[in-house]
């Protein structure tokens, strides 16, 4: 197999780089029982009305990761 990348094997912080990239991390919100979300970033939010995707929240506005519902 000649085709696989191995420079990242020389530099740790390539590989990190790497595994980043390829493993998109979404930010998980969970709605507590005050109905405040709590995001995967350690920030709480509070929608008046419906989820954040019924506001449109289609990104985490503190850590700028894909927003995920839970
Ligand atoms: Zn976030």
């Amino acid at each position: 197999m000649s085709d696989i990348d191995l420079s990242y094997l020389a530099s740790p912080a390539a590989l990190f780089a790497a595994q980043a990239r390829e493993t998109p991390r979404p930010c998980t919100w969970i709605e507590n029982e005050d109905g405040v979300y709590e995001t995967n970033c350690d920030n709480l939010f509070a929608f008046n009305d419906g989820t954040p995707s019924e506001n449109g929240f289609a990104f985490c506005p503190y850590c700028g990761r894909e927003l995920r519902e839970q």
